[in-house]
């Protein structure tokens, strides 16, 4: 293997080096000339100043340089497929954009008197009412800031409903399968945690879960369809066993885009469930704009749903802020958070809905499955499925088909991004060891299809060959070489350094 090329500059080709914003300081630089202030008077009771306070000085070309180069280190839908398996990386229609820039929308305050906001609240209660239809709901929490708030949400929902029947409960159910942030967000509302172990078919084990079920269990929470990427075909009997028990059914809803338009998850028995507005209505995710989780409810769970809600009063919209029997938000457990959710992502989800409309978003599930079933077929033959195909939205495969190459999934993943690809979901879910999880979503063509499924070929054949060194130094090509991960974690090193002094490190 040859040794990367150094470079006097510092610079790979065009990828471009880029010191620290406060390397980039200059004395008396400054982007604007502002005139001299005369006669200034200090307002702050005497307060002054004692030092600089270390902001960088630059002008505007070295400001828009610097963070153009540093995007340019970044990898984005926007520049190719994106295949993280339970992130739903699809494309961000442009004309969401162009509406959520709108200055009505854009520049919302949330302290603005009520009468001046009532487009706003009218669009949050339209999306509303098309979130509960297509989940077959009867109520919403718009307030969460992503999914992990709704399930937290949805569990203090659960818990008030618990409290308000005297009936304390200490446990939640969990698939070992889950996403982390389901067994983090019971944790976190004082909950203990039972795991449920897959079946061979990658599904709950219904057993299992019968045998666990009991008056000490609150809640199970379920991803339906579950990271595995399988729809979890015994969910009514589910539902059942955990209602029986007298406990509810959490459905963590990520994985929605799977079945959007065709299945409502309130038709299946579930009580409550968090929806990713970044992951099935578009709207920019991973590192590309705030989340948002809105939480659809059940009748028996609506009473408890936070505060502020989107009442139709006589004047119009409101959004009513305290407990009342008579707009029933009398059993409410509160606030949630400061306002009421994310606006722009509010409008980029509505437009996403509107411009698809039903039919359309039944579309977006059909083809989005289609894709993920097109990516299983093409390599169930080189690479290992984990369970028997087909799948719904991601195809999952492990690292059996690895066994003796040498490679590891990590290895496998840090050759595709030689290739031009990021890298898909790894060592997620865990209960497959070495897990590749594959998420093309609808938003790819065919010819997008193929050549990924082309470069994941050539390397699996490449890792049976018995090219484990060529594994093991990459990215080759990359601006930045393997890192300890671990100790990337916990001591990042921000400044630029040259892939060769990295390398030799
Ligand atoms: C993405 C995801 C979450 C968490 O959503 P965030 O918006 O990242 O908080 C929870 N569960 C599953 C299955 C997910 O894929």
């Amino acid at each position: 293997m040859s040794k990367p090329i150094e470079t006097s500059s510092g610079h790979r080709g065009l990828d471009l080096a880029e010191p620290l914003i406060f390397e980039l300081d200059g004395p008396g630089r400054c982007g604007v000339d502002l005139p001299e202030p005369d006669a200034v008077t200090n307002r702050l009771g005497g307060l002054e100043r004692q030092a600089a306070i270390g902001l960088p000085g630059l002008s505007e070309p070295q400001v828009v340089r610097h963070f153009v180069r540093l995007s340019r280190n970044n990898f984005a839908i926007d520049a190719g497929l994106y295949p993280l398996g339970s992130c739903t990386m699809k494309h961000n229609p442009r004309l969401n954009e162009k509406v959520a820039r709108l200055p009505g929308f854009a520049d919302l305050h949330p302290m603005q008197p009520m009468e001046t906001v009532q487009g706003a609240l009218e669009l949050i209660d339209t999306l509303a009412e098309w979130l509960c239809a297509l989940t077959g709901m009867s109520a919403i929490a718009m307030s969460p800031a992503a999914g992990a708030h709704g399930e937290l949400c949805g569990l203090m929902c659960i818990r008030a409903a618990l409290e308000a029947k005297g009936d304390a409960r200490q446990v939640v159910l969990v698939p070992t399968s889950a996403h982390g942030t389901n067994p983090a967000t019971a944790a976190i509302c004082g909950y203990r945690i039972e795991e449920i172990p897959a079946d061979d078919r990658g599904r709950v084990d219904l057993a299992a879960l019968k045998e666990k079920l009991g008056p000490h269990v609150a809640a199970i929470m379920l991803t339906n369809p579950n990271t595995c990427g399988l729809f979890e075909t015994q969910i009514v009997e589910i539902a059942e066993a955990v209602h029986a028990a007298g406990a509810y059914f959490y459905c963590d809803g990520a994985n929605f885009n799977a079945i959007v338009g065709k299945v409502r998850p309130g038709d299946l028995g579930i009580d409550c469930m968090h929806l990713n507005l970044h992951k099935t209505f578009s709207t920019p995710h991973g590192g590309g704009g705030p989340g948002s989780g809105p939480v659809v409810l059940a009748e028996a769970l609506a009473p408890y749903a936070p505060l502020p809600m989107v009442v139709r009063g006589a004047d119009g919209l409101e959004l009513v802020e305290h407990k009342s029997e008579a707009l029933g938000t009398a059993a409410s457990f509160g606030r949630l958070k400061g306002f009421h959710g994310q606006m722009g992502m509010f409008v980029r989800a509505l437009a996403f809905i509107l411009s698809h409309g039903a039919d359309g978003l039944r579309q977006v599930s059909e083809d989005a499955v289609l894709n993920a079933n097109y990516v299983l077929a093409r390599l169930q033959d080189l690479l290992t499925l984990s369970f028997p195909g087909p799948c719904m939205h991601e195809a999952l495969f492990d690292d059996r088909f690895l066994q003796g190459t040498g490679v590891s999934t990590l290895d496998f993943a840090k050759a595709m991004i030689d290739e031009g690809f990021h890298p898909m979901t790894m060592y997620f879910p865990l209960v497959v060891s070495g897990a590749m999880l594959i998420e093309p979503t609808e938003s790819e063509s065919k010819d997008s299809l193929d050549q990924f499924i082309a470069t994941m070929r050539h390397l699996a054949e490449r890792a049976r060959q018995g090219d484990a060194g060529y594994f093991a130094g990459a990215p080759h090509l990359a601006p930045y070489r393997r890192l300890n991960e671990t100790q990337a974690a916990r001591q990042p090193v921000l400044r630029w350094r040259p892939a060769v002094q990295e390398a030799a490190e």
